[in-house]
């Protein structure tokens, strides 16, 4: 009896070892990934106005810079946005800034806040101008 009890015991062990040594890898991925390419399901696109089916994606960058989430749990951080698969690489739609109403060529971006509710789970994202009109 007592054998099996050990040998339980030992199983139970192996598995929680396990488990924190899975965790700690999750962490050190996170902590990699300062930069994140990231598919955020917009409606529209900001960039072209267009509408946005299933599946297409506004190609945008986040730079969340490693920061932590503030009292309400909330990470803000700066993210860049290409455009949809309308408007980036090829501009088959007219391409502008919703702050400045300028067109913008497909190497620009537009510039914006975004705020990431750890508690909900929900993203939330501020246009502030283009990199045209931001770095004027
Ligand atoms: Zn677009
Ligand atoms: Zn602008």
């Amino acid at each position: 009896m007592d054998i099996v009890i050990l040998i339980m015991l030992a199983s139970f062990l192996s598995v929680a070892i396990l488990m924190s040594i899975i965790k700690a890898k999750d962490i050190l991925k996170n902590k990699k990934n300062r930069v994140t390419r990231s598919g955020n399901s917009f409606s529209r696109c900001p960039v072209c106005r267009s509408p946005l089916a299933q599946g297409e994606r506004v190609k945008s960058q986040v730079f969340s810079g490693g920061k932590s989430s503030n009292q309400m749990g909330i990470i803000e951080s700066i993210a860049h946005i290409q455009g949809c698969p309308h408007c980036y690489p090829v501009p088959r739609e007219e391409r502008s800034c919703p702050v400045c109403k300028q067109s913008i060529l497909p190497t620009d971006y537009l510039i914006g806040r975004m705020f990431d509710n750890k508690k909900t789970g929900k993203k939330h994202l501020r246009i502030l101008g283009c990199n045209r009109c931001r770095e004027r």
